[in-house]
């Protein structure tokens, strides 16, 4: 029987969609689910209004060209492939920055409150990568303001009744069930291969449970604690993708992973200072003086090296990202250069804030980021430079979705294909997916493909659930049963770790990953740095096997339980991130090896830099229990051809890495 027979089964039963993720990715998944008929439950770790996308600062990308400068989509598209060092498969970038602009009047219809010019248009402001002003912004918390948005839609599906066939209201049944605080402990996959369900766990007081789903899409954000500390928060394992990836779900070019170049050093969260700072003119600068260790204030204007605006006269400081980290981390790290003495950078809007007005202009634009400064640095950033450093932000690399191109070049309407991963029933959203942004992601262009990304995959999941022979609902229960009975098995496995052999202490266990991945893997990879981390995790993957369940409660929630399951994936994630990154021998957006660049190697015919020959390729990952096997599959350019990646980079002789470099 088709899953679109009927919305209820014989037994009164209503057929659902399930979303698990409550973020911007998840939000606009529910919403287009609901506007094509079927009902949702929505599975989120945390209240869905706390989901990461309430942190975005900077903005949203649309080429509206509200400024008369001959921006496009079509540029947008490309610059968006350039960006992503053309490792993006370019259907879906062109769908995106197509629909950015009708997304952005969509948000603003819903009552985003996007800043305005004083004639009352939306304003934009720049970002990385591009020359054009194509950031729609809400001062520095559109992120949040966007979220709150997309929630309001969808709290207004939860007030609306299903309705049967004949349209006759089903009593106490609501188009959305949200369930906050819900952890995702596995998926429910037949015979066949087919998703359909999940079994989710209560945060609140342990309990499994089973959710039938005629399509589920995992919409779970980014994996940032796998590096310990990130501008991510702490419920960004990637433990949801993890347990796909487990099950059989492909995972792809894990080695790319955004390294922001602007972060407020610290030794726990690395909070994030935006990139809109630059854009609203922010400039980044260190003493000229390696020895100089006066704090920024005090530094005369003609003692200071403003090196991202000398090398990249074009661009200045709004080179894209994985391009300024690099010279923020070649400057400091291997030139010796510094702020107030310390491993940091200045970025700094005081040249902005002499006067009254402009100090006012800057707090109009930027106050949500520039508190977030004094707050956890305790300076005044209004008049003291702020000290900043590159951190781990964002994954470009996730679950492996498919699509289908249209005749236009952008993805076909309602394809089943769209966003669905190597597991049929099974789609993914948001940053967890890897779709968009090849191997290095433009600011402000992640909003938008959590949204687009939404648009496209709640309108593929009605098209799988249309065409499907079977219904989840109508199956027995047999295979939910045996499905609930293994999760059970696993956290008691997990929940009965006390005894003495389990001497290892897995929050130890994970800072030990985190340090490792983040000065091993991030900006600057070594293959025999890589080699070693290898070895690393293999051992740690056998030490994991003693990490204990440091709560003895049972019978209630037991969070320790719960974070062994989440370390078991951020081990898993690991070994894709840094298997992938040994596998590729090239220098491509993110992932850079010092062996390869040209510059620092002009004699050697093997330092090609980004190797399109051979590596112009999708790295995929599948589970095996050695660890990730890897293939290859090629991206599809068809609509643009590849062009030099240039960002009008001033040439000099650069000083060559060591091979320790990363370390800190
Ligand atoms: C500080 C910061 C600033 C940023 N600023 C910008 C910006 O200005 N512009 C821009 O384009 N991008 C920005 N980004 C990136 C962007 O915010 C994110 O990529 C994007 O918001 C991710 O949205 P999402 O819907 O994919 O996931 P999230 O918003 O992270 O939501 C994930 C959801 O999944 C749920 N979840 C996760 N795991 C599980 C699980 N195991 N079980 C059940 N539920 C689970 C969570 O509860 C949550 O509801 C920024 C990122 C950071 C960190």
């Amino acid at each position: 029987m088709a899953a679109k027979s009927s919305i209820l089964t014989q037994s009164g039963t209503v057929r659902r969609a399930i979303v698990v993720g409550g973020g911007l990715g998840g939000l606009m998944t529910v919403i287009k689910l609901c506007e094509a008929g079927i009902p949702v439950d929505i599975l989120s770790l945390v209240p869905v209004k706390r989901s990461h996308s309430a942190c975005a600062q900077g903005g949203i990308n649309a080429s509206v060209n509200i400024k008369g400068e001959g921006d496009s989509p079509e540029t947008h598209f490309f610059e968006t492939v350039k960006g992503g060092d053309f490792l993006a498969n370019q259907p879906p970038a062109k769908g995106m920055a197509y629909a950015a602009p009708g997304i952005v009047f969509m948000l603003d219809r819903m009552g985003v409150p996007f800043n305005r010019t004083p004639e009352g248009n939306l304003d934009f402001r720049r970002f990385g990568g591009t020359l054009f002003h194509r950031t729609a912004f809400a001062g520095a918390t559109t992120g949040q303001q966007l979220l709150y948005a997309l929630d309001e839609q969808v709290r207004r599906w939860e007030t609306i009744d299903v309705e049967d066939d004949k349209g006759v209201t089903i009593p106490g049944e609501k188009m959305v069930r949200k369930f906050e605080y819900w952890d995702l402990a596995s998926l429910v996959i037949d015979d066949e291969g087919v998703c359909r369900g999940v079994i989710g766990q209560d945060l609140k007081n342990g309990e499994l449970r089973v959710f039938r789903g005629d399509a589920v899409c995992l919409a779970t954000g980014g994996p940032g604690m796998v590096f310990g500390r990130s501008t991510n928060s702490v419920i960004n394992t990637g433990s949801a993708a993890a347990i796909a990836y487990r099950q059989g779900a492909t995972y792809a070019n894990g080695e790319f992973i955004q390294v922001h170049p602007t972060a407020i050093p610290g030794t726990d969260k690395l909070r994030l200072i935006s990139e809109s700072v630059r854009g609203e003119g922010g400039r980044v600068w260190v003493p000229k003086d390696r020895n100089d260790k006066r704090p920024g204030a005090q530094i005369p204007e003609g003692e200071r090296y403003y090196f991202l605006e000398e090398r990249y006269p074009k661009y200045k400081n709004l080179v894209p990202r994985d391009i300024a980290s690099r010279e923020i981390f070649r400057t400091v790290v291997h030139e010796g250069f510094s702020a107030e003495g310390q491993r940091a950078a200045f970025l700094d809007v005081t040249h902005l804030c002499k006067t009254p007005s402009g100090k006012a202009a800057v707090r109009k634009k930027l106050e949500g980021v520039l508190e977030i400064y004094e707050k956890f640095a305790g300076q005044d950033p209004y008049d003291n430079p702020m000290k900043i450093f590159p951190a781990v932000h964002y994954s470009m690399g996730g679950l492996w979705c498919d699509f289908e191109k249209a005749e236009d070049g952008t993805l076909k309407a309602q394809s089943a294909r769209n966003q669905a991963t190597s597991i049929p029933g099974l789609y993914a959203s948001g940053e967890v997916d890897y779709q968009y942004h090849g191997a290095n992601r433009l600011g402000a262009n992640s909003l938008l493909s959590c949204i687009y990304g939404g648009m496209v995959t709640g309108p593929a999941m009605a098209a799988w659930r249309e065409g499907a022979a079977k219904s989840a609902f109508d199956y027995g229960s047999a295979l939910f049963d045996k499905a609930l009975a293994k999760a059970k098995a696993e956290h008691e496995a997990f929940a009965s770790r006390t005894g003495s052999e389990f001497d290892v202490n897995p929050y130890q266990l994970h800072d030990e990953l985190g340090d490792m991945m983040l000065n091993k893997v991030t900006v600057e990879r070594h293959n025999a740095e890589l080699d070693e981390v290898l070895g690393k995790i293999a051992e740690m993957k056998q030490r994991f096997k003693r990490a204990a369940a440091l709560d003895r409660a049972s019978g209630t929630m037991n969070q320790p339980v719960v974070f062994l399951r989440h370390l078991q994936g951020m081990l898993d994630l690991a070994h894709i991130i840094t298997k992938g990154a040994r596998e590729r021998e090239e220098c491509r957006g993110a992932h850079y090896k010092p062996v390869y660049d040209p510059e620092l190697h002009p004699n050697d015919p093997k330092a090609v830099g980004r190797d399109d020959q051979n590596w112009l390729k999708t790295t995929l990952a599948t589970y095996t229990p050695e660890g990730p096997a890897l293939s290859y599959e090629p991206v599809d350019v068809s609509l643009l051809k590849l062009a030099v990646r240039d960002y009008g980079k001033v040439k000099k002789p650069a000083e060559a890495p060591k091979a320790d470099a990363n370390a800190r």
